[in-house]
């Protein structure tokens, strides 16, 4: 990927791009997956589809010895990338909107925060998000905003080891409203 991000914050600890994330060549890209992870739509199906089999068949071994009744929503796991660029892929299972009571907003921080801790303990520095639960799943792209860059900054915060956090957003107007409404410059 050779692209320059469109924007940056934090000392260039947080970037922002615009593009196809299984492009990405970052130690770690996150996978918006479901519980069974066993693969699906969007940004899913994209990753296994360029990664290749590998990935699924990790995935199914962390279901038969970890997680037999699917991953609990705003958790994490990690497998390789298979062929993608990116030597990792971190699954996280996003909340779907209106769905868990109002608890969406923490459930998708976990989601980030899960996520970058799992980057941090396996010694990666550079790790890509995707904009998770804003496609099927249907969170409002405005809230994920602040949501996840809030999540993200207090993260950071606190971390001193992490390089980089991508994210990267499948269009111009979701990267748009993403900018409008993120909270690293504007809280
Ligand atoms: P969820 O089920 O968590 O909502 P989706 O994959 O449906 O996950 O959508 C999450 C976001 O990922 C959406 O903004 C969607 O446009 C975006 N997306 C889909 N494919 C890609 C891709 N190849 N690279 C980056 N983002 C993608």
């Amino acid at each position: 990927m050779g692209d320059d991000p469109i924007k940056t914050f934090l000392d260039g600890r947080v970037t922002v791009y615009v593009g196809d994330i299984t492009e990405h060549d970052v130690e770690a890209i996150v996978n918006a997956a479901n519980s069974s992870l066993m693969g699906g739509g969007g940004v899913d199906g994209a990753i296994h589809r360029r990664g290749g089999p590998q990935i699924l068949e990790e995935c199914r071994e962390i279901r038969r010895t970890r997680y037999p009744q699917g991953l609990p929503t705003g958790e994490a796991v990690i497998t390789s990338g298979g062929r993608l660029p990116a030597h990792y892929v971190i699954h996280t299972v996003g909340p779907i909107y209106g769905r868990h009571d109002g608890r969406e907003a923490e459930l998708l921080a976990n989601c980030y925060r899960n996520s970058l801790a799992l980057a941090v303990e396996r010694g990666l520095r550079t790790i890509a998000f995707p904009s998770i639960s804003t496609g099927a799943y249907g969170y409002p792209r405005d809230e994920a905003a602040r949501v996840a860059s809030q999540a993200i900054k207090e993260f950071l915060a606190r971390d001193a080891s992490l390089r980089e956090v991508r994210l990267v957003f499948f269009s111009p107007d979701d990267a748009e409203i993403f900018l409008k409404h993120q909270l690293f410059e504007n809280a």
